[in-house]
């Protein structure tokens, strides 16, 4: 293919130049608090820290939300099914989060109306479950949905005319929130950062400095472009925020007190126009709650629950759960789903906390902070939704541990409040969305996904664009524009292929080839920002390209082939 010139881009640097002067910091200051792992808990902690006037530092050995809080179901939501496991208290925590979450992020998270089709015997069926979200409505789901309604059969084949008929006895209408999860783990992160937070990604924990038997700090590995530099940190707190990574006993922080079980996820990606339904929907099939979530363009249908021991880095979906959420939507929709419909997949690794059975299903979501006996302080388990509370809770024992008995008082989290970077009410982001689509010459729809991505920052990006003649859509069909590269390398941490279009943009779940026809351009303008020649650019793309299609196809088809015979 012959390379467009990468029109109006200045190679800049500025990104390579910025992270140098991080690596600095993180050498050279002493901080209050080091957290190590950038995923939605760490991002968290480190708001928290840095709400509440700590120096904080994070590192995250890859890039920001590369671990599980990119492979969720990207639901913020009360969790109806804990209900059923008489979880009431996480329920009420986690739908007082959600509510809070949807002020913090506008841009980023929204309220979506989700159906739950009754499907067995008459009565019973409809007063079981009429009971259980009458309750999650009690527990705070009515805050922003309303009270949920019922729906009579006709009314529920309106809204999703493909379910199945026989035994149908109606449909229940709930609200939950659906969200960016990487954007948003990202969005926290920048949000610390702009508060004077240090981040470095390509960056290890490789192991703890002690003196007297106490943490110090820790030592870490700068493993961008292959490097294997060294530096210690030196910080008078330490978080191990690694998630599923905890539970290898191989880690480096490993030996913790507590045992994470990591449990295993899979989703599809599936075209919106495949399944016909103007709402969302949660399905019960025996033994398994299956969530249709709306998406752009798309359906997320997921997800499994299976017990995991295999390496944790960049799991994927096995043929036998693509099999089981296929089967599970065939149960209660007559649409006739197969693999050939499946777009992508993807797969995540819940780390629970371990109960003393050893089942995943009942292993907790809550969660859990302890200080060890050498000051380290770990916190594992929870859910997405419920990250702001993990890390109030996390930030609090590292302040206790250096001698503050009570830190709630003396020094509050104040997160519960802060806005995330970008956020704005609906109506402002809804005029903005105006505004750039008529100054830019945008399409609408372009103008409003790029406000929903960027929030009130879109603006900028949109400046951007123009002064470097980069407004143009990265591929067909979609609305993410060339700008957006420049500006994840810039803005937001952004270091290969893979960050920009797993999960600054999720283009590489949504596009069949693995977005493999829009890589080379990619590589061009993310090349222009960090000094890539012309031989490193085309490395990285096969380099990403080859991980794309192990991480993210469809066992069993060739990205842009069709089927092959195993
Ligand atoms: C399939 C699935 C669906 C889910 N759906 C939902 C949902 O809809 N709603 C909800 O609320 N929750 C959901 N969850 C749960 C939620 O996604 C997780 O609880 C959350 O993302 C965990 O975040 P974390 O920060 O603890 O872990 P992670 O996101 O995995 O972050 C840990 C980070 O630590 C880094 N790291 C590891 N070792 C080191 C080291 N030595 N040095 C530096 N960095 C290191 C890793 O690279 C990683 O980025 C789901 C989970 C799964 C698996």
């Amino acid at each position: 293919m012959t390379e467009a010139p990468a029109v109006g881009t200045t190679p800049t640097g500025a990104p390579l130049e910025r992270r140098r002067r991080d690596l600095d910091a993180l050498a050279n200051e002493p901080f209050d608090v080091l957290i190590v792992g950038g995923g939605i808990v760490g991002c968290g902690a480190l708001l928290d820290a840095t709400s509440r006037g700590l120096r904080a530092a994070l590192v995250e050995r890859e890039d920001i939300a590369v671990g599980t809080s990119s492979r969720s179901s990207r639901l913020i939501h009360g969790g109806l099914r804990y209900l059923e496991q008489l979880r009431f208290g996480l329920v009420r925590e986690a739908l007082a989060e959600r509510a809070r979450i949807l002020r913090l992020a506008p841009h980023l998270v929204r309220l979506e109306p989700l159906l739950f089709p009754l499907i067995g015997r008459p009565i019973t069926t409809r007063a079981f479950y009429e009971a259980g979200m009458t309750l999650y409505d009690i527990l705070g789901a009515r805050r922003d949905g309303g009270w949920h309604r019922h729906l009579s059969v006709a009314e529920t084949l309106e809204r999703s005319p493909a379910i199945r008929t026989e035994k149908l006895r109606g449909g229940l209408v709930f609200h939950d929130a659906v969200e960016d999860d990487a954007r948003y783990a990202l969005a926290v992160a920048r949000t610390a950062r702009e508060a004077g937070a240090v981040v470095v990604t390509r960056a290890q924990a490789d192991g703890l400095m002690e003196e007297d038997g106490r943490v110090v700090g820790a030592r870490i590995r700068d493993v961008a472009n292959g490097g294997t530099s060294a530096l210690e940190v030196r910080s008078r707190a330490v978080v191990d925020a690694t998630g599923v990574w905890a539970a290898d006993p191989t880690a480096p922080l490993s030996g913790g007190s507590t045992r994470i079980l990591p449990s295993r996820g899979a989703h599809l990606v599936v075209r919106r126009d495949r399944i016909p339904s103007t709402v969302g929907m949660t399905i019960r099939v025996p033994g398994k709650v299956v969530f249709l979530v709306p998406w752009p363009g798309h359906w997320l249908i997921g997800t499994t629950d299976a017990p995991y021991d295999g390496p944790v880095d960049r799991p994927t979906a096995g043929a036998d759960e693509i099999d089981e959420l296929l089967a599970a939507v065939n149960r209660v929709l007559d649409v006739g789903l197969g693999r050939d419909d499946i777009v992508g997949t993807y797969a995540g690794l819940r780390p629970l906390i371990a109960p003393s059975g050893g089942s995943t299903v009942t292993a907790s979501r809550e969660h859990r902070v302890v200080r060890e006996s050498n000051g380290l302080v770990r916190v594992g388990g929870g859910k997405y939704t419920t990250y702001r509370v993990m890390a109030r809770d996390t930030v609090d024992v590292a302040l206790v541990g250096l001698g503050d008995a009570s830190p709630s008082a003396s020094r509050p989290s104040r997160t519960a409040n802060l806005r995330l970077i970008g956020a704005a009410d609906r109506p402002e982001l809804d005029r903005l969305a105006v505004d750039l689509a008529a100054r830019h010459g945008l399409a609408g729809s372009a103008a409003r996904s790029l406000v929903d991505r960027h929030g009130t920052t879109a603006a900028e990006v949109a400046a951007l664009g123009a002064a470097s003649d980069q407004l143009r859509p990265l591929a067909p069909d979609h609305d993410h524009l060339e700008v957006e590269v420049a500006w994840a390398a810039r803005h937001e941490l952004a270091m290969s292929l893979d960050d920009i279009l797993a999960r600054r943009m999720r283009l590489v779940h949504e596009l069949k080839d693995r977005a493999a026809a829009i890589a080379p351009r990619v590589g061009q303008l993310l090349g222009a920002e960090l000094d890539w020649d012309a031989d490193r650019r085309r490395r990285e793309v096969d380099h990403f390209l080859a991980g794309a299609r192990r991480e993210f196809g469809v066992p069993g088809i060739v990205a842009g082939h069709g089927p092959v015979s195993d």
